[in-house]
């Protein structure tokens, strides 16, 4: 048996030397996306390395593999949980330091190439929120498919780069006896690939017929409104499809017009007691030439008082309500964790479990008593438009939950062959299948790579759909058990959150985190029931 002392010395020391790397890493992610200059670029390439250097030594890495597989051996959980924390960590940045750095110049070249798109339509460059607010109101049809064809240009310029990223993930990934990357990464994310697997078949089946059902409704309306024989992606109210702005007859963006989104996120979770003003003061939440174009949570460093903040480009409609009220439920998460913990536990317990929060928060924005209560909307238009609302609800979980399965089987497409010349038809079959949305006619265009998970956040979306499902069993459990009522304007909720969810960190496996603060494992049923 290893002596307890001489491990936790190991671990302690490592953090001592992650934590000031890691916090500059983070700062260097927050200025480029806040500022998009070459010189942001650079720092974040260069801090990234520096990051992945910290698991270069080959030592250590022999050191904590036989700590790993000697587990059991360690009488303190917390160290236990330390260490496989960091195992994990070491397993990700193995392999050539060439290949490694090479990625980290890639993605932050993907970033760049999606960062500075702009869609050309009609001799005008426009932003990624001009283009959303074409496709959700324009009735011109050829300026509708100039814009829908330019969102996906983006694709073209960033294929080659995304291969590539895929191909060297493949082979460090292969090197260390995995069998590809995707395999790689479900293992190191503590998902079970055939359990994965179960959850998708049960969604799909679960969705299959009233999606059916309500695409061919979509199909008529649109048919009639455009008066077209044939429904085209770019008919459809978004780039991608993956949201439901106004298929189920309602047009939430009214409730948002002139409101102060800011106002509204801080009033949503001071209802549950969670002061958001310390992340607001840090965040950047306006458009600005330069910045991403897209919405995250960044938590800079680990000491306490911790530093997170919130990147978003607000206007005041439904699409950035549902934003902010999903980054700041990412960002109450960071901020909430026991400062107590060790640093490498100072963490959220999984991608899957600040995602339900985030999902949780967000779908507030068709809550039609959120709405009354804390957005202030009016009376009778709220009562006619309430079921509306939870029709709009259910059609927005359907949407992404078959937007998800089309990633999850495209990104396995992908890392069982990077250079297959069938990834755009393959894209397509997919996209025909799940969402029942045709390919235009005689397309071949890469417009998978359009996505920027797909480049940045590769073999994460399966997080969403598993997100959704922890998001549905723990409002469940929160309003059977604890509130009785609605869990928003509710500080018991927030205390609840605090203590089960929050506090605890990544001292245990996300299995337990649900299974604790929810009486119950994993149950894909309270999700389904919100589709009925
Ligand atoms: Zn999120």
């Amino acid at each position: 048996m290893i002596p307890a002392s001489e491990p936790e010395c190991f671990v302690s020391d490592f953090e001592e030397r992650l934590a000031p790397v890691e916090r500059a890493a983070n700062e260097a992610w927050w200025s480029l996306a806040t500022s998009g200059t070459e010189e942001a670029q650079e720092g974040f390439v260069g801090a990234g390395k520096e990051y992945t250097r910290l698991f270069s030594d080959r030592d250590e890495y022999g050191k904590l593999r036989s700590l790993h597989e000697d587990l059991d051996s360690l009488e303190s959980p917390l160290l236990r949980r330390r260490v496989e924390v960091l195992y994990r960590m070491f397993e990700e940045r193995q392999g050539d330091a060439e290949i490694l750095g090479r990625i980290e110049e890639l993605e932050a070249e993907a970033n760049a190439i999606y960062g500075n798109h702009r869609s050309v339509v009609g001799g005008k460059k426009l932003v990624e929120n001009e283009v959303r607010e074409l496709l959700r109101s324009s009735e011109d049809e050829d300026l509708r498919r100039e814009a829908w064809e330019a969102s996906k240009s983006v694709g073209r310029a960033v294929e080659g780069t995304v291969r590539e990223l895929a191909r060297l993930r493949n082979q460090l990934a292969r090197e260390q006896g995995y069998e590809n990357y995707y395999a790689r990464s479900l293992e190191l994310q503590e998902i079970e690939a055939g359990e994965l697997a179960g959850i998708m078949a049960r969604l799909e089946s679960a969705t299959g017929e009233p999606f059916r059902e309500l695409k061919i409704d979509i199909d008529t309306k649109l048919r009639r409104k455009f008066d077209v024989d044939e429904v085209m992606p770019w008919h459809l109210s978004g780039p991608f499809f993956h949201r439901a702005p106004d298929v189920a007859g309602i047009d939430l963006d009214r409730y948002f017009e002139g409101k102060d989104l800011e106002d509204l996120t801080r009033r949503t979770f001071d209802g549950l007691g969670l002061d958001v003003r310390g992340v607001i003061s840090g965040s950047d939440l306006y458009e600005r030439e330069g910045k991403s174009q897209h919405a995250f949570c960044a938590r800079i460093g680990r000491a306490y008082p911790y530093d997170v903040r919130v990147l978003a480009n607000v206007r005041p409609d439904a699409y950035w309500m549902d934003a902010m009220l999903h980054e700041f439920g990412h960002a109450v998460y960071d901020r909430n964790v026991n400062p107590r913990l060790p640093y490498l536990l100072r963490d959220c317990a999984h991608a899957n479990t600040t995602e339900a929060i985030a999902l949780m928060m967000g779908a507030l924005v068709d809550d039609p008593g959120w709405l009354r209560s804390v957005a202030g909307a009016e009376g009778e238009d709220l009562e006619e438009d309430a079921a509306k609302l939870s029709a709009h609800r259910r059609v927005d979980r359907m949407i992404l939950t078959r937007f998800v399965l089309v990633m999850y089987h495209f990104e396995q497409a992908l890392y069982a062959d990077p250079d297959s010349g069938d990834l755009n038809s393959e894209w397509w079959d997919l996209v025909e299948r799940f969402l029942f949305v045709d390919r235009p006619p005689g397309r071949d265009e890469p417009d998978w790579a359009a996505v920027i998970h797909v480049a940045v956040a590769p073999v994460y979306y399966h997080n969403y759909l598993i997100g959704e499902l922890i998001s549905a069993q723990l409002r469940n459990y929160l309003e059977s058990h604890i509130t009785r009522g609605p869990f928003y304007e509710n500080e018991v909720a927030g205390r609840y959150l605090l203590e089960s969810f929050f506090g605890p960190g990544a001292r245990e496996d996300w299995r337990d985190t649900v299974l604790r603060a929810t009486g119950e494992p994993l149950n894909p049923k309270h999700f389904v029931k919100s589709l009925d």
